[in-house]
């Protein structure tokens, strides 16, 4: 049994959000504690836990996901200087919730991909 999280109230709009974007298929809305000028989340209007948890079915609202995030980072004036997608999947990558989510940032030079060192 997949248990709803906060994510599908926003989507469904019985609590506030900052949303900027929604379709039948995602909806995007601002992180509540955004890490850069600009952190927008990209989420599948359907509950899907993890990447983990992605089919062929779900193919359309995955592929829309980066679309709309190219939408967006237009808008948001960050497609000349670039911006970061990221998706967290599960507790190695510091995934909180568990309803799929692409985190859009951008606004400012982002640094290394990764915070931890790794030598080979
Ligand atoms: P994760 O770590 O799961 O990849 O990211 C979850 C993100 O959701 C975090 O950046 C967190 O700030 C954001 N978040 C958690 N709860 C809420 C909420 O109620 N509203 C909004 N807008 N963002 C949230």
């Amino acid at each position: 049994m997949v248990e709803e999280t906060i994510f599908s109230k926003i989507i469904r709009r019985e609590i506030p959000a900052d949303l900027v974007y929604q379709d039948a298929l995602v909806t995007a809305f601002r992180d509540i504690s955004p890490q850069a000028p600009t952190h927008i989340l990209i989420v599948p209007n359907l509950l899907i836990p993890t990447v983990n948890d992605v089919t062929i079915e779900h193919e359309a609202m995955l592929g829309r996901m980066i679309t709309v995030a190219a939408k967006i980072a237009e808008k948001e004036g960050l497609a000349e200087d670039g911006y970061r997608l990221i998706l967290n999947c599960k507790h190695h990558a510091g995934q909180e919730i568990y309803h799929i989510h692409m985190h859009l940032v951008g606004g400012v030079l982002l640094g290394p991909m990764l915070s931890y060192s790794f030598k080979k």
